[in-house]
């Protein structure tokens, strides 16, 4: 069974709960923002703000506007391209829980940036020693049993928690009953052979920002395809790291087991 999001657009008020909750679990620095009339603040996610809630003012030609606000992060694909592209196993997906992220691991290749067909992951560019930042899906608060912090907080269940399956079958009773409210599509069902954060909405889907491109097949068979486009320098520095962070990894293990055997002596 795999645990899942089933985000509903239609419920989203853009309080901006979610975006304090996830800062406020993961303990991420505000970031320097300026007021604009785009209503999305700050205006996209970056590597210390792990969602956010976007707003879409999209006309219907009656001359009465849909405001919508998309609450917006990683997907957690099933099969996650980023996953695939991590030479190091930074990136991990079991079964049950979504894609989880070791920062300890993060050699800052960059490669699984350039595999996310979602572009999701982002870079502490800012940062001596950079890494990747992106939402972990509160993997620490799944393994001690609690939602994600962003559904917790959701004060009008715009952020579902729950099984796949059960969602799913949620979102179709939810189009099925109410067919005016919602587009008859629900967003990551199908997407990069299915995702763990689902969408519902009342405005078509590439209306709100969502690629309308992304392929139903799941993405790690083309992560080579996609790699072997980033220019050699690029590769050939990712490798030097690799092989460096291996060794330093190797040099700590024996390390380790020397001063065990020494301890026993
Ligand atoms: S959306 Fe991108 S970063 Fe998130 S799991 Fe999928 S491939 Fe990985
Ligand atoms: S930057 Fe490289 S090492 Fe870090 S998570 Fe992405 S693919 Fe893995
Ligand atoms: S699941 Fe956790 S890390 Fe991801 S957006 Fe929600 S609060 Fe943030």
């Amino acid at each position: 069974m795999t645990k899942a999001l089933l985000i509903d657009v239609t419920k989203c008020t853009g309080c901006r709960g979610c975006q304090v909750a996830c800062k406020q679990w993961n303990e991420l620095p505000g970031e320097k923002t300026s007021v604009s009339t785009t209503w999305t603040n700050p205006k996209q996610l970056s590597a210390y703000t792990w969602t956010h809630v976007d707003f879409r003012e999209v006309p219907n030609g009656a001359g009465h506007p849909s405001w919508n606000f998309v609450h917006k992060r990683c997907f957690h694909c099933l099969e996650p391209a980023c996953v695939s592209a991590c030479p190091v196993g930074a990136l991990q997906k079991t079964d049950e829980v979504p894609v989880t992220y070791d920062v300890s691991r993060c050699i800052g290749c960059r490669y699984c940036m350039v595999a996310c067909p979602f572009d999701i992951p982002k870079f502490t560019w800012d940062s001596a020693q950079p890494v990747i930042a992106k939402c972990t899906f509160c993997a620490d608060r799944l393994a001690d049993g609690q939602e994600p912090a962003c559904a917790k907080t959701c004060t009008t269940n715009a952020i579902q928690f729950g099984e796949r399956d059960q969602l799913i079958v949620e979102a179709q009773a939810r189009i099925q009953a109410t067919p005016a409210r919602y587009v008859n599509y629900i967003y990551g069902k199908d997407e990069a052979g299915g995702t763990s954060v689902m969408y519902l909405s009342g405005v078509p889907f590439d209306r709100l920002g969502f690629k309308s491109d992304i392929s139903h097949e799941p993405y790690p068979a083309r992560t080579w395809e996609a790699l072997s486009k980033i220019p050699w320098e690029v590769l050939g520095v990712a490798a030097v790291m690799s092989g460096t962070w291996w060794i330093i990894q190797r040099r700590e293990k024996y390390a380790a087991i020397n001063t065990s055997k020494k301890a026993k002596r």
